[in-house]
């Protein structure tokens, strides 16, 4: 994954005018369904529900700071993208979004295949039933140990991401007597940000093997002439949260370029491509992402023209979607605790959560939404940052929303499209406690990853 900050476009709230922040478009009190996943809705006291529980009663029962995962919206999203792609194509979940043994389960039942990146996401996968076949394995600096409990799972395929490690995984493969099935990821020269893409002649980056200056064909030469591999195809992953499909067309057309050569130098044509994940989603209203169905035919049309163009048979696609498919489908609950107003400012409204359990505010920036869900209000609309209870003055949540001027402590807010990349990558930080995750669907709410305790801390300091 590349993820580098990149460069804010202008939001609603960072709009000076004379002297004052501009007020929200929208009545604060509608949640845009764009942003909350599919189930969310306001009951008639106007306290928000998903999957037809009030957050009153999921804060009480789970406590707060919690994760609540719409199931129905996670499997609803998981169909859309294998409809879309349908059966010549492969769609993979990337893991480390979010993973754990009921995701694993949804996936498997609604046909989607896994990747992971560390032994950890591949004994979670292999644990809750995933078949080692529809596994992909990833990563830049995979342990020998890894790639050994990967060949001896037997996963579907390994993504090469070095020189070092085509000889690793060849060694292992022969070891255990098998030729493992792997793909090798090359990097081509494309970084995609959410509403741009810069097309570069090297990527000064630690993933995959460059196409340019001739080192993605030495790594095929080098993996074709080795029995412990079956190379199947050439993998490229541009970046994340990206809306604009230019990128992808730029990739795929140097990725179907590169199977060309590979004919032309060794008589074989490799039967699959794979073009990554990354496909934005929206975290604020201002975002438009893509249905499934569209991505689907803009990168099959581009493969197959391609494809015409160079005289290639069409490889296999598939696509890696994580937050496209989690993040959407849940969002973190929070209760308020201290509110300080900065005169002329902004209003500081701190969480009882934080850069522990979102970090992606902190770490690139991003951006998102938050409301007040316990209850509506008409009071007026106040600039608000959403801040943490963490000992770090960017410990910020929502750097930039409006709440109403009546916010006060004991209040729920809610942080919506929070499923990717919250809980898996939430820390101890302050030794807070993890959050839990808590599926819910139809009247039912289960714990799926539970709160971490104070004992769970103890437990690991053996000092
Ligand atoms: C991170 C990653 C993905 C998923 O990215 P999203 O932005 O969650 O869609 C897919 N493929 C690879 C190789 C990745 O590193």
């Amino acid at each position: 994954m590349s993820r580098s900050a990149h460069p804010a476009g202008p939001r609603h709230a960072d709009v000076l005018t004379e002297g004052h922040y501009s007020a929200p478009a929208a009545d604060l009190n509608v949640l845009d369904e764009k942003v909350w996943s599919r189930t969310v809705t306001r009951d008639a006291d106007g306290a928000l529900t998903v999957g037809g529980i009030t957050v009153a009663r999921l804060a009480e029962e789970f406590g707060t700071p919690a994760y609540f995962l719409d199931e129905r919206d996670f499997r609803a999203r998981c169909r859309a993208w294998a409809d879309a792609f349908g059966p010549d194509a492969d769609v993979f979940y990337a893991g480390k979004a979010f993973l754990s043994r009921a995701v694993v389960r949804w996936l498997k039942e609604e046909g989607l295949n896994l990747d992971v990146c560390s032994g950890g996401e591949l004994t979670t996968a292999l644990d809750a039933g995933m078949p080692a076949e529809r596994i992909a394995f990833h990563g830049n600096n995979k342990t020998v140990a890894e790639i050994e409990r990967a060949v001896e799972a037997g996963v579907g395929r390994i993504v090469l991401d070095s020189f070092q490690e085509i000889v690793r995984v060849a060694h292992v493969a022969r070891r255990h007597g098998v030729r493992q099935r792997v793909q090798i990821r090359v990097t081509v020269g494309v970084e995609a940000h959410t509403h741009e893409f810069i097309a570069t002649a090297h990527e000064d980056q630690k993933f995959g093997i460059a196409l340019a200056d001739g080192q993605a064909a030495e790594a095929v030469r080098r993996a074709l002439a080795l029995d412990g591999l079956e190379l199947i195809g050439v993998h490229s992953h541009i970046g994340s949260q990206i809306f604009d499909m230019a990128g992808f067309e730029v990739s795929a057309r140097r990725v179907v370029q590169l199977l060309a050569e590979i004919r032309d130098e060794h008589g074989v044509e490799l039967p699959e491509i794979d073009l990554g994940g990354g496909l934005g989603i929206a975290y604020t209203s201002e975002d438009d992402p893509r249905e499934p169905h569209e991505i689907a035919k803009a990168l099959s049309d581009i493969v197959t023209r391609e494809c015409e163009a160079a005289k290639l048979r069409t490889p296999r696609i598939s696509v890696e979607p994580g937050r496209a498919i989690v993040g959407p489908t849940a969002f973190t609950l929070y209760e308020v605790g201290t509110i300080k107003p900065l005169e002329g400012l902004r209003t500081y409204v701190s969480v009882d959560g934080g850069m522990s359990d979102n970090i992606r505010t902190a770490l690139y920036d991003a951006e998102y939404s938050v409301a007040l869900v316990s209850r509506t209000s008409d009071a007026e609309p106040m600039l608000v940052r959403v801040v943490g209870k963490h000992c770090e003055s960017g410990d910020i949540v929502v750097k930039d929303a409006f709440l109403p001027a009546d916010l006060a402590p004991g209040d729920l807010i809610a942080v919506p499209a929070t499923g990717a990349y919250c809980r898996s990558m939430a820390s101890n930080y302050n030794h807070a406690l993890r959050p839990p995750v808590v599926a819910v669907r139809d009247g039912e709410a289960r714990v799926i990853v539970r709160r971490e305790t104070e004992e769970d801390l103890l437990r690991l300091d053996v000092g």
